[in-house]
C-alpha cells in the first residue's frame, strides 16, 4: 500500500489549501482516509488526488460546493452532462445580468446629460379660425422646451384649450429635469385639474398633445385626436395614436383605416380633458436626434390635408414658413375646422 499523505503534502499536490481541505472534509466532499484519533491529523491516500483536482477545477469555474458534491458522485459521462447544465445556467444568468448592467449604464449616463440642453430648438406656432367656424377654440404654443396644441370643444372650448396649455407652460420653466417622465406625469395632472376647475362640470373640453424637451429626451403628453408627426431622414411618421371612437374601430378591425376619415363619428373622442372624469393620457419618452423636425397639429390640418402633402411641405423651409403653408393648405381645402400647426427643428 502506498504511503498516506499529510494534509500539507496533499494540499501541495492537489493545489488546494489545508483550510479548503478541512472545509471539504466537513462538507463530506472529500473525506481523508484516516483521522488520527489522538491529535486529529488528517491523512489522504494518493488515489484521492484525482477527486481533489476535480474539486479545485470546479471551484475555479465558480460552481457552488453543493453542486460540486453532486458532480463528484456521478460517473464520467453524467458528470460531464451536469457540468454542461451548470454552464448553461451561468450563461443565462450572465445574459440577464448584462441586460441589467446595460440598463443601469444607460440610465446613469442619461442622468449626467439630462440637465444639459442637447439641442437648439427653432420652432413656430400658428393657429387659425379656418373659414367655417365662428371662433378659434384651438391653442398652439411653441417655446424653447415645449411644443403644444390643444383643440377645445363646447361652449368653453377656447378657455379649456388655453388653460391646458397654460398648465404645461408652468412646467416648461422647470425644464430640463432629471426625471422627465415624472415631470410629464405631473404636467398632465396639472393640465387636467386646471381644465376641471375651469369647466366645473360643464359640457366642454379639450384635447392636449405636447412635447417637453429635456436634455436629449422628449416627453410626450397626449390626450385626444391632435397629433405629433416626426420627419426624420426624409421619412414622416405619426408618433401619436388618435383617441377617437373611430380609431378604436380601426384597431378592433370593425372598419378599415381607409374608411375612417369619412366615418360620421370621426370627430367623437374617446379621451379628452373635460369638466369631469379622469382622462387616461398617453405618456412616453423619446430620444431626440439632431435634424429631427416635429409637427404638432390639430385635426383641422390632417382632416383635410393628406400625409403626402404634409410631408412635402415639411421637407423644406423654416418652421414658421412650413406652419404658414400648412395652415394655408387647410384653408384652401375649405378650412372646415380651426387649424393649428407647431413646427420645430432640433439642431445639434
Ligand atoms: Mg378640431
Amino acid at each position: 500500500m502506498r504511503e498516506l499523505l499529510t494534509i500539507g503534502a496533499f494540499a501541495r499536490a492537489s493545489r488546494l489549501t489545508p483550510k479548503a481541505l478541512r472545509l471539504y472534509d466537513e462538507l463530506g466532499l472529500l473525506r481523508p482516509v484516516e483521522v488520527d484519533p489522538v491529535n486529529g491529523y488528517r491523512r489522504y491516500h494518493p488515489d484521492q488526488l484525482e477527486r481533489a483536482r476535480l474539486v479545485a477545477w470546479l471551484r475555479r469555474l465558480g460552481m457552488p460546493l453543493a453542486r460540486i458534491r453532486t458532480v463528484c458522485e456521478l460517473s464520467g459521462e453524467r458528470a460531464a452532462a451536469e457540468i454542461a447544465d451548470y454552464w448553461r445556467d451561468v450563461e443565462a444568468e450572465t445574459t440577464a445580468r448584462r441586460e441589467l448592467a446595460d440598463f443601469l449604464i444607460d440610465h446613469l449616463s442619461r442622468k449626467d446629460t439630462a440637465m444639459i440642453d442637447a439641442f437648439t430648438v427653432t420652432a413656430a406656432a400658428l393657429t387659425d379660425r379656418g373659414l367655417v367656424r365662428p371662433a378659434n377654440q384651438d391653442t398652439a404654443y411653441a417655446g424653447a422646451r415645449l411644443l403644444a396644441v390643444a383643440d377645445g370643444f363646447g361652449g368653453l372650448g377656447a378657455d379649456a384649450s388655453s388653460a391646458a396649455v397654460e398648465a404645461l407652460r408652468s412646467v416648461e420653466s422647470a425644464l430640463p429635469v432629471v426625471d422627465l417622465l415624472g415631470t410629464v406625469e405631473d404636467a398632465v395632472v396639472r393640465a387636467g385639474s386646471a381644465v376641471r376647475e375651469l369647466l366645473a362640470g360643464q359640457e366642454s373640453g379639450t384635447t392636449l398633445t405636447a412635447l417637453l424637451l429635456s436634455g436629449r429626451q422628449l416627453g410626450l403628453v397626449h390626450v385626444g385626436d391632435s397629433r405629433v408627426y416626426l420627419l426624420r431622414d426624409g421619412n414622416l411618421s405619426q408618433i401619436t395614436h388618435d383617441h377617437t371612437v373611430v380609431q378604436s374601430m380601426v384597431d378592433e378591425g370593425t372598419i378599415t383605416a381607409e374608411e375612417a376619415p369619412a366615418h360620421p363619428q370621426r370627430a367623437l373622442l374617446s379621451q379628452a380633458l373635460t369638466g369631469s372624469g379622469e382622462p387616461e393620457p398617453e405618456l412616453a419618452l423619446r430620444d431626440g436626434v439632431a435634424g429631427d423636425r416635429y409637427l404638432v397639429c390639430s385635426d383641422g390640418l390632417y382632416g383635410v390635408v393628406g400625409e403626402d402633402a404634409i410631408r412635402a411641405v415639411l421637407a423644406d423651409g423654416a418652421p414658421a414658413d412650413a406652419a404658414r403653408r400648412l395652415v394655408a393648405m387647410a384653408n384652401d381645402a375649405g378650412g372646415p375646422d380651426n387649424v393649428s400647426c407647431v413646427v420645430a427643428d432640433l439642431a445639434a
